[in-house]
């Protein structure tokens, strides 16, 4: 297939890992040309999950957890995380890429036009932060995904597997809601297109998160892809 064949050399190992165990692995470039990684740590026969710090570049409280993450060697996990899938908008410190695109209405299922601060962009996929996330989850196949955003302070779950977003929520202490499936959003394209697979948002409170609360929430990224 394409794509596989198309992320796999994408897939090249850099230079210092996060952690002794960890690879990381060059996924493409923003519009401006700066790099996105992907870190795996864990066990690469273990259950696969997808952690993703930021897509919104006004929203990185997330990538302290996936700092924390990439530390670690999870026993029966084969751990995926992309730190910062927007870096051009969290250097400029928007929401949108450089685009001017909010990267969370690009994805295909339900794709609508919208203008503004939800500006979709032209067409699915026009952008190449979308397709580089894209081409990862269709590699990946997660058994879970975990968008972390901010600052609603609350699961949103929309479409995925409501034990498995309900025992993240529990562990996180973040309160579960379900809430309808956003046009164009990862979460809604990946729990209608992918079978056997959840994803869901991980709604932080405003913030960086304190140590405590990033090892909460790394312990609620483990509890979720434990739960049945
Ligand atoms: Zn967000």
């Amino acid at each position: 297939m394409k794509t596989l064949a198309l992320i796999g050399s994408f897939f090249v190992l850099c230079a210092m890992p996060a952690s002794a165990s960890a690879h990381t692995k060059l996924l493409g470039r923003s519009w401006q040309g700066r790099p996105i990684v992907a870190v795996e740590v864990g066990d690469p026969t273990g259950t696969r999950v997808l952690v993703f710090g930021s897509i919104h570049g006004n929203e990185t409280g997330g990538i302290a957890i996936a700092r924390a993450l990439e530390r670690l060697t999870p026993h029966g996990l084969d751990l995926w995380i992309v730190p910062d899938l927007n870096p051009d908008g969290v250097a400029a410190g928007t929401r949108q890429n450089a685009h001017g695109v909010d990267l969370n209405r690009n994805f295909s299922f339900r794709w609508r036009r919208m203008d503004g601060v939800y500006e979709s962009g032209p067409r699915p996929f026009s952008e190449r932060e979308a397709r580089i996330a894209h081409s990862l989850i269709l590699h990946l196949h997660p058994h879970v995904t975990i968008w972390f955003h901010q600052h609603l302070d609350m699961v949103w779950a929309s479409g995925g597997d409501r034990r498995i977003e309900k025992e993240f929520a529990r562990v996180s202490g973040l309160p579960y809601h379900p809430m309808p499936q956003l046009a164009g959003s990862s979460v809604t394209w990946q729990n209608n297109t992918l079978h056997d697979s959840t994803a869901f948002a991980a709604e932080l409170p405003a913030g960086q998160p304190a140590p405590a609360a990033v090892a909460r929430y790394v312990r609620a990224v483990f509890a979720a892809a434990k739960a049945p």
